[in-house]
């Protein structure tokens, strides 16, 4: 009895949860949470984590679209303005 339990002692490795802190025995190197609960909860606030991260980006995007668009106007009404002062001069 004493020798069973010396091997399960030895097999359950002290690990600490990357999603609440707590110390936990794991049975293996690569467990990580000491729960579902806490996995789950932990790639749940990931994803959430990226999701903010795409939806920065996405505001950057629009806000580069607004730009070429204001300099695409700008450009065009600069040419329409020369085409405008050509004529007048070859008039
Ligand atoms: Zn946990």
């Amino acid at each position: 009895m004493e020798a069973n339990y010396e091997k399960t002692q030895k097999r359950l490795i002290n690990k600490t949860c990357l999603n609440c802190g707590n110390e936990f025995e794991a049975k293996s190197h690569r467990a990580k949470f000491c729960s579902d609960k806490c996995r789950f909860a932990y790639h749940q606030r990931e994803r959430r984590r990226k999701e903010k991260k795409m939806s920065w980006i996405k505001k950057l995007d629009s806000k580069h679209w607004t730009m070429i668009g204001i300099i695409f106007v700008l450009v065009a009404f600069i040419i329409g303005l020369l085409i405008l002062l050509n004529n007048l001069a070859a008039g």
